[in-house]
């Protein structure tokens, strides 16, 4: 399959081999393959985002790039995140209280019973208190007049009114109940399921390593002689040992780069970045949807696909004009992994560098440039991170690059923002963050395709050729500058 991709890539490459301009086209097919069903969403640490990886990697390669990694390599592996998979030694016995005769029941991890990973594992033994939806909001809180220290409690699934009730929607996911109920000083939780509904995946959840209350989610009839209804919260229901336990396996993550040139020490670097990974398949949701496969266009097959476009451009350019780029600068290609779980493939570049952090002029981090409306403007954060002369270069090519004439340039105070830029900003590197901001369909299902507004992601990526072309030809390289954010 890695060579099939390997060699499309090649054919495709030779029938723009010529093209000394950027192509709409290749942005197009770029931003559409990528956001295919067949890359799967593109989450990290699955195969879909390996097969990602391995597409920029034999892409950069067809384009005679140069591999920046030890060994020769294009990518940069590293750890991801932990995933819980559930223990043998999850157990819960449940012996309730004023049944005739009394018995126990016991559970196994298996079909009626799931270890949630909020909390490392153990054993607890304690009374179970029917705790409602376990859900404190402004309009209603269960917790009231409940002691919960040191007990188990027992809560529904959703909310009043069923999954669709906008009223308690954020009050619903497991997370923030469970967060409520260690705030309460609990010590373990058995989560309610119904039957022949949908079970929630334990691979969605990200597991913590820390102490606290012990979770179970269960779909098991514990509770059928009783009502539980408003009136019983609050009620002790029975006795539960709860008992969880996990196997933790370590995903990996890959960052994918290419130097236009071949690397020599002291170059001075641009780099130029745009997260490839986005939120993959239907994580567990309260909606019960079908599975939907999140195919991020924007969010960013749109930042990806200019990265590839200027790589290919640059390359062009490179080979017919010789000198074109001084010696002494070189540009890196660079496309992160884990953005969606927390910047963790730019932090890993940045801390992991095999070039020093000092030699990076300036990095350009393209993150959700595919939705460009005049009227909401073309969002840049970081001019104001360098002296006065970035913020200048940066007005400049905005006008240079062939906007509509009523597109607004929304120039955003500060260098730290929810994106790969961050890491870089904190290692004292002028930055500059380009998007065309949220919209409804933000990490939804629905960020497709057809949304992208071609025309507008063409004209960023055309401004960001200039603003890099202009860089490279100032004499004296721009000098960090800390912007703080203006709070409004
Ligand atoms: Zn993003």
């Amino acid at each position: 399959m890695r060579t099939l991709i390997f060699l499309l890539c090649l054919l495709y490459y030779c029938r723009y081999d010529n093209q000394a301009e950027l192509q709409k086209k290749d942005l197009s097919y770029f931003v559409s393959h990528l956001s295919s069903d067949s890359f799967g969403g593109r989450e990290s640490g699955t195969n879909d985002a390996i097969k990602t990886a391995n597409f920029l990697a034999s892409t950069y390669q067809a384009y005679h790039l140069y591999p920046p990694f030890e060994g020769r390599k294009y990518q940069q592996t590293f750890s991801l995140r932990k995933l819980a998979t559930a223990g043998k030694m999850t157990s819960l016995r449940w012996k309730p209280i004023g049944t005739l005769p009394s018995h126990t029941d016991k559970y196994l991890t298996g079909k009626k019973l799931l270890p949630f990973p909020f909390a490392k594992g153990g054993r607890v033994q304690a009374k179970a208190v029917f705790m409602g939806y376990c859900i404190r909001s402004k309009k209603r809180n269960d917790f009231l007049k409940v002691n919960l220290r040191g007990k188990i409690a027992i809560c529904l699934r959703y909310g009043p009114g069923g999954p669709k009730n906008q009223m308690y929607r954020r009050h619903m996911p497991f997370i923030v109940k469970y967060r409520r109920i260690k705030e309460a000083g609990a010590a373990g939780v058995i989560f309610l399921g119904e039957q022949n509904k949908t079970k929630p995946k334990l691979k969605a959840f990200i597991p913590s390593l820390e102490e606290g209350p012990l979770a179970v989610f269960t779909d098991a009839n514990l509770f059928n002689h009783i009502h539980l209804s408003n009136q019983n919260i609050g009620k002790i229901l029975g006795n539960a040992t709860l008992q969880t336990s996990f196997h933790y396996k370590n995903l990996k993550g890959q960052n994918v780069a290419a130097f236009l040139k071949p690397y020599h020490k002291g170059q001075k670097i641009i780099v130029l970045g745009a997260h490839y990974d986005h939120i993959g398949k239907e994580r567990f949701n309260i909606q019960r949807q079908a599975e939907k496969i999140y195919n991020g266009a924007d969010d960013n097959a749109s930042g990806t696909a200019a990265v590839l476009e200027l790589a290919r451009f640059f390359k062009g350019k490179e080979e017919k004009t010789s000198n074109w780029i001084r010696n002494s600068h070189n540009i890196l290609f660079i496309n992160f992994d884990g953005e969606e779980y927390g910047l963790l493939g730019s932090w890993e570049f940045v801390r992991s560098s095999s070039f020093p952090i000092e030699d990076m002029i300036t990095m350009i981090n393209l993150d959700m440039i595919g939705r460009l409306r005049p009227k909401k403007g073309l969002n840049i954060q970081g001019a104001m991170t360098a002296n006065q002369v970035w913020k200048e270069l940066i007005q400049s090519c905005f006008h240079k690059a062939g906007f509509p004439s009523h597109t607004k340039l929304n120039l955003i105070s500060g260098g730290i923002g929810p994106s790969d830029h961050t890491p870089f900003y904190k290692k004292k590197i002028p930055i500059a963050f380009f998007n065309t901001g949220i919209h409804s369909q933000y990490h939804k299902p629905e960020d497709d395709f057809e949304l992208i507004r071609i025309e507008g992601l063409y004209q960023i990526t055309y401004m960001v050729q200039l603003l890099v072309q202009e860089v490279l030809n100032l004499d004296q390289p721009l000098r960090f500058r800390p912007s703080l954010t203006k709070k409004n």
